[in-house]
Parts: C-alpha cells; structure tokens; sequence
C-alpha cells in the first residue's frame, strides 16, 4: 500500500533565539489537515501565514527566509529539515517573531520534540516530486547535479580552505532512522575570522559557542565534533530542508559540491520550472530499472571524482 501524508499527533510548543535577530521568539508546530502542506503562521501580525513553498523565497545565502509582502520568516531551514527528516507533510508553526529558534544550531531539538508529541497518518497518499531526467545548477565552482532516483539520497562535498574544515563528503540515503542518527544532531558552522564581519553587517547577532560549531584557526571553540564530518553533515541538514520548499519529498540522488542556501534555492526553482523533468508520484510507482542503470552509470563517473576532491 502506498505511504499515507502524515501529521504530527499534538502540539509541540519551542522557546529560543533567533540566530542572526538576536531576538527571543516562541514558536507551536501544531497538526495540520492532509493537503495543508507546512504553513508559518505570524501570531503577531495578526496571523498572517507564509506556507513553505518555493514561490516565497527571499535569497539570502546565510539562511533561508520567506517572504509574502511584508511578512517574513527567518531561518526555516532547520525547522524545515526537521519535518522532511521525520516524514511530516503537513504542519502548521506558528511563531511570535519573525525568526526560526537557532537552539543548538542543528535539527536535533526539534526532532526530539516532534517526536515526543509523536505523528499520526492522514490515510491520503503522500505525493513524491520523482526526477524523471537529470536537473543541474551551477554557480561559479559551485554545482549540484540531481539525478533520477527510486529513494532519496544525498551526497554533499565542501572543500574549505581552512586547515580544520577542508574537504570532506558524505553520502546518505535520506530515510527517517539515518535522518535521526546521522544528520539531524550536525549542528552549524561559522568561520571565527567571519564573525565580526557578520556582526557588522548585523548578522549572528544571537550567535554563541552554544548554537554554533565557531571555527579557530586551530579548532573548533566548542570542544568536540558530533561527528569528524559534522561540517559536510550539516549541508546536507540544510539541503533536505531547503528542498522542502518543493511542496513534495523530491525522489532523486541529489550530489552537492560546494553549494549553499543559494544554489539549493537554484535548484528548487530549475526543477519547478522544468516540468518536463519530473513527475508527481506515490511511493508504489518506481522508475523502470532500465533508465535506473542509464543514471547509475552517470552516477559511477560522478562519485569518484567527488571522493577524490574530498579525500
Ligand atoms: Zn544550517
């Protein structure tokens, strides 16, 4: 039988500061109807809702913010990822401020809440965005190529001319269980030589040794890694909740060298606006393997190539 959309089964109420605002904000990720998509709703400005959808997005390559009209929302990404990674369709979140608690910069808290209040099956089928032909952005040495896939999974590979965060990958087949152990905990990265550049700027504002992983010259001022690849990890954190802004769980392997909320943003509209290239789906239809061993071989020269700039 098909997947069925799913909802969390109560409200899951979250207090913290946002990242770059400084500000304190409470925030209530209540259930949401099958269909509903994930919706912000600005308790303070007269609940004005923002849904989360490509449409809506306000570029900005330090975190990714909504925008309809006058009303924003901040730094959904994690949030975002948060849902994705635990299978939530649908999700209504309302906040009292305009930016998404940084907490401990990763996704874990969230998820840690979200599944404390535990889900529940809407019994209507999820729909699936399924690349049917590959889709590619660029930007610079910046690249992501999406391939068609019957799972989701990601590779991402940043190369950081920086003695502690150099080049590192990681792969990962997105499920719930991997979502939970292996990416969700990745917390946030900054430069500590970017920090008073970004204050200036008033950004990171809220920013602390407790909500972000701040990189010396000489290591990382927070004590240990969660992973040794906490760095790569967390991309991919931010990629899988950049995607949600596709308004469906995309099916495809999506390989990330160097990218940012930016070119994720990029690919989100390239795919939108190519509709030859994908189709929506259930989780019963597959593509047929033929075409499967056609991207597989795409794939093998890829990959490589990627463990080599990493390696
Ligand atoms: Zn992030």
């Amino acid at each position: 039988m098909a997947q069925s959309q799913k909802t969390l089964a109560g409200p899951v109420e979250i207090e913290g500061v946002g990242l770059h605002s400084g500000r304190r904000v409470a925030l209530r990720i209540l259930p949401g109807e099958a269909g509903s998509g994930i919706v912000f709703v600005r308790r303070d400005l007269d609940e004005a809702e923002i849904p989360a959808s490509y449409r809506l997005l306000n570029g900005s390559n330090f975190s990714t913010t909504l925008s309809r009209g006058q009303v924003v929302v901040a730094t959904v990404e994690h949030l975002l990822s948060a849902l994705q990674g635990l299978s939530i369709d649908n999700a209504r979140i309302e906040m009292d401020d305009a930016e998404v608690p940084i907490l401990d910069g990763s996704a874990l808290p969230f998820v840690d809440r979200i599944r404390e209040a535990g889900t529940r099956s809407l019994g209507r089928p999820r729909r699936f965005l399924a690349l049917t032909r590959p889709v590619r952005v660029t930007a610079g040495d910046k690249e992501i190529l999406a391939l068609p896939d019957n799972a989701f999974q990601a590779t991402y590979a940043i190369d950081f001319a920086h003695p502690v965060i150099g080049a590192q990958s990681v792969t990962t087949e997105v499920t719930e269980e991997s979502y939970i152990e292996s990416i969700a905990p990745a917390r946030t990265f900054c430069l500590l030589r970017d920090v008073e550049a970004m204050r200036r700027s008033g950004l990171a504002l809220g920013g602390s040794l407790d909500n972000a992983l701040v990189v010396g010259e000489d290591g990382v001022l927070n004590g240990s890694l969660r992973f040794p690849d906490e760095f790569a990890r967390h991309k991919v954190l931010d990629l899988i909740g950049d995607l949600t802004l596709l308004g469906s769980p995309i099916r495809a392997h999506v390989i990330a060298f160097k990218g940012g909320h930016r070119l994720h943003a990029a690919l989100v509209e390239k795919i939108m606006s190519t509709p030859s290239a994908w189709a929506i789906a259930t989780s019963d239809d597959t593509l047929p393997a033929a075409s499967l061993a056609r991207f597989a071989r795409l794939k093998d020269s890829l990959l490589p190539h990627l463990a080599g700039v990493a390696g």
